[in-house]
């Protein structure tokens, strides 16, 4: 059998290890070193070129995707000592008593521990329902905040178990309540005020920026859950009825450098994943996700 191996950035330096273990199994293995984002990023054209039987993605949880090509996900958890953490972010917590808990898959098998640690403390603790792309209860993906928006009104603040920049800032945009990021790698405990009030001037700035612009990139992607050609039509043809020109700029791998050679371009609008806000400062004219862009025109048209 053909495996296509792949893995997130973090986990690359598994590859070997993993490969040698496959081909012990009888396997005939190559691995991907395209950059693997999350879950929706499968290297099926890699598989298709190498005849790849299987893709086999480490690090994500499953994920529903039509390719023709069969998709085994085997998740990656990292259990890990929280209670002297969260002890510290129970000083944080004083004045909330309903927190929100979120995670992503790497962590999610503690979060009854979490909730029970907390509850042992005085706090009521909740998992929301995940939505249609995540896979679990309180785990977050960048394209789905489910678990947030369930439990949203019941809740007095948010805590964020977990590493990394992009789920706290997500999470944090994604409601209006307090949210706590409790980091276990750099032991960090800090509220994502500051970071949101940050996101949402850049997010203005860009939509007044847009108000004014004339030409438009519709960004595409064709990684295999994150195209969504019709959506960047249908703001392609609601910007033209708007009278401004639009582009769709379709690659796989988003590359600023190459967006930055775009000279003509004003606004660029974003299908692909939203996750990519974290790398907006690299783009020199302003980016807007396709959700913001009603607000610019200003219409009755809804995406
Ligand atoms: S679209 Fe983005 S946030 Fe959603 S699974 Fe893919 S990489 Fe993750």
């Amino acid at each position: 059998m053909r495996v296509l191996l792949q893995l997130p950035e973090g986990l690359k330096d598994k590859a070997f290890k993993l490969a040698e273990r496959l081909e012990r199994e009888g396997k005939e293995v190559v691995v991907s070193c395209s950059p693997c984002y999350g879950a929706c990023d499968v290297a099926l054209e890699e598989a298709r070129r190498y005849g790849a039987d299987k893709i086999i993605q480490y690090g994500h949880s499953a994920f529903k995707l039509r390719g023709g090509i069969p998709v085994e996900f085997i998740e990656y958890r990292t259990p890990v000592k929280f209670k002297k953490l969260l002890s510290r972010a129970l000083k944080e917590l004083k004045d909330f008593r309903k927190v929100g808990l979120v995670t992503t898959v790497q962590h999610i098998g503690q979060l009854e521990s979490i909730k029970q640690f907390l509850k042992g403390r005085g706090k009521r603790a909740y998992i929301g329902k995940h939505g249609s792309r995540a896979r679990y209860n309180g785990q977050i993906l960048g394209c789905d905040w489910g678990s947030i928006k369930s439990i949203e009104k019941e809740v007095d603040c948010f805590l964020y178990f977990g590493g990394g920049v992009f789920h706290p800032l997500g999470g944090a945009l994604a409601t209006e309540k307090p949210f706590l990021a409790v980091d276990p790698f750099t032991g960090n405990v800090r509220w994502m005020g500051e970071e949101r009030r940050k996101e949402l001037r850049r997010r203005k700035g860009a939509l007044l920026a847009a108000i004014e612009a004339r030409r438009f990139g519709v960004v595409c992607s064709t990684k295999p859950g994150q195209f969504n050609f019709k959506k960047a039509l249908a703001i392609k043809k609601m910007l033209e009825a708007e009278g401004k020109d639009a582009q769709i700029l379709i690659c796989n791998e988003l590359n600023y450098e190459s967006l930055n050679n775009f000279l003509e371009v004003d606004c660029f609008v974003n299908t692909a994943c939203p996750r990519i806000v974290e790398d907006y400062a690299r783009l020199r004219k302003p980016i807007l996700d396709a959700e913001e862009i009603n607000k610019v025109s200003g219409n009755s048209h809804t995406l």
